[in-house]
């Protein structure tokens, strides 16, 4: 049997976990803090359950132009007659992601995976040394897979306090909404705290170092969002990089690197995040590591070092759950001699869960500015579709790229609620290779925010060049 040892527990290693057992690997898995990884105990799992919640408030707070009114007499306003419990959703967030990491426990001791809690370090390229309360353990191995994740990036003059200086890890913790809540920087975990802690009532001003919001995602997306933002009342500063941020007593401020001061009663950093790669003998074992410490690794998930392979976070490839758990399937399948399809970045579909959401596909606007690849496109604003009118959801748009010349569908984005489920469509089609008239000739329900998808399609016909 050939013996796999498995370090970290994140979606890079439990779903390679389970492959490798299926495959008929004798798998340890080595993990430190709780099985499903930072992905269901401290990042994904809890924020998106923090979100669902400020889903219904968003809801909520747009429904009286659907004719709801607030209060006995319908005078009142959503702020007065609707109370955000956040110590019982918090309580809510935290035993949703025990019960989740208690599931996956459960889920890999069914398919005969041995779990040693402790923390784990190579000692040479096929020996993994294991730190536990109980002392040290040492594993030998045939295969190793590194798959340790990523932790918060701290600055040096901003260091988290975990009651009123906070890194995302932390902010579950809160039993009150923050009076105003600086989110220091404006990427993807940035602007989904702060459009979620807006929702939920919260005064929030976003601190971005660039031109705009979500600066890694599709410009007209993002500038979408940021007026929806603006309009909502979040006070958005563009160009703005945070220098420090101190605390006195329950008063926040940042200091920005031009002198201005920003003052609340919390501070949310999401500024980045470094890999958990260090003092675990990876170079000594001939793993390389590139820029910023992530470990090298290439389309089937090797590394320089025979035999042992890494997923997720710590290769910094993309940093999401769904391609930290595809990387490691990958490696079990590549070093157990199954049939394996390389990791295809192309085929990757992610979103944004901001109120609208932001789910992109395949190539890129920016690609296609920059002439890297020839498309036709068409943009379809939600505005014009019938199901949206009737939800009064107007911000957003449908976005469909295309080959020119045979009409392969290859990329899109979705701007609108619950864009996360619309973009599915367009991923298949992307990885299937399918035309706009094949997408477009297959029903969709009337009304429906899909039929702007095929809308698009429809509209792509014929086209020869760039729109
Ligand atoms: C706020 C936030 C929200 C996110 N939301 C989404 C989302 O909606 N969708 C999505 O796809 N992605 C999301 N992500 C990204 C996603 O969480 C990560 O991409 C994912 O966690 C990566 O999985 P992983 O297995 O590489 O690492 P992790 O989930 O970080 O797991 C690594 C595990 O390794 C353990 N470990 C580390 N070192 C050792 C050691 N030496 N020995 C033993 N164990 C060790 C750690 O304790 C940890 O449990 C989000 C990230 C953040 C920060």
């Amino acid at each position: 049997m050939t013996r796999v040892v498995i370090v970290g527990g994140g979606p890079g290693g439990y779903e390679a976990a389970l492959v490798g057992s299926q495959l008929g690997g004798d798998v340890t898995l080595v993990e430190s803090d709780g099985l499903g990884g930072s992905a269901v105990l401290t990042d994904c799992v809890p924020s998106k359950t923090l979100i669902a919640t400020a889903e219904v408030m968003t809801g909520v707070r747009a429904s009286a132009e659907l004719g709801l009114r607030f209060g006995s007499t319908g005078q009142g306003s959503v702020d007065s007659s609707v109370h955000v419990d956040l110590a019982a959703v918090n309580r809510r967030v935290l035993e949703l992601a025990k019960n989740q990491s208690a599931d996956i426990v459960d889920r890999v001791k069914r398919e005969n995976v041995q779990i040693i809690t402790g923390r784990g370090r190579l000692d040479g390229p096929d020996r993994v040394v294991v730190e536990s309360d109980a002392g040290e353990q040492t594993l030998d191995a045939d295969v190793i897979l590194l798959a340790t994740g990523a932790r918060p990036r701290e600055l040096p003059q901003a260091r988290p306090d975990g009651e009123r200086i906070l890194t995302w890890t932390q902010v579950y913790e809160l039993s009150e909404l923050p009076d105003r809540l600086i989110v220091v920087g404006s990427g993807v975990t940035g602007a989904e705290f702060a459009s979620a802690y807006e929702a939920l009532g919260v005064d929030v001003v976003l601190v971005s170092s660039r031109d705009r919001v979500l600066p890694g995602e599709d410009a007209d997306a993002a500038q979408v969002l940021e007026d929806v933002f603006v309009r909502r009342g979040m006070t958005v500063m563009s160009k703005s990089r945070a220098d420090a941020v101190t605390r006195d007593g329950d008063k926040v401020t940042v200091l920005l690197t031009d002198g201005r001061e920003v003052t609340g009663s919390h501070c949310l950093l999401a500024v980045g995040s470094v890999p958990n790669t260090s003092g675990m003998g990876l170079e000594e074992a001939g793993v390389d590591l590139g820029r910023g410490g992530f470990i090298t690794v290439d389309r089937v998930s090797r590394t320089s070092a025979r035999g042992i392979y890494a997923a997720g976070d710590c290769t910094g490839v993309l940093m999401l759950a769904s391609v930290a758990a595809m990387q490691g399937r990958i490696a079990m399948w590549h070093s157990l001699g199954d049939a394996v399809t390389p990791l295809d970045m192309m085929n990757v579909s992610s979103n944004v869960f901001t109120a609208p959401e932001i789910a992109t596909v395949g190539v890129t606007q920016r690609q296609v500015d920059a002439g890297e690849v020839p498309a036709s496109s068409v943009t379809l604003p939600l505005a014009g579709n019938a199901r949206a009118k009737m939800q009064g959801s107007r911000d957003g748009f449908v976005k469909l790229f295309c080959r020119p010349a045979t009409g392969i569908v290859i990329g899109g984005v979705v701007v609108s609620p619950r864009a996360s489920e619309l973009i599915y469509p367009i991923s298949i089609a992307v990885a299937d290779r399918l035309t706009v008239d094949q997408v477009s000739g297959a029903f969709t329900v009337y009304p429906s925010l899909t039929g702007s998808l095929a809308e698009a399609a429809r509209r792509l016909h014929g086209t020869r060049s760039a729109s």
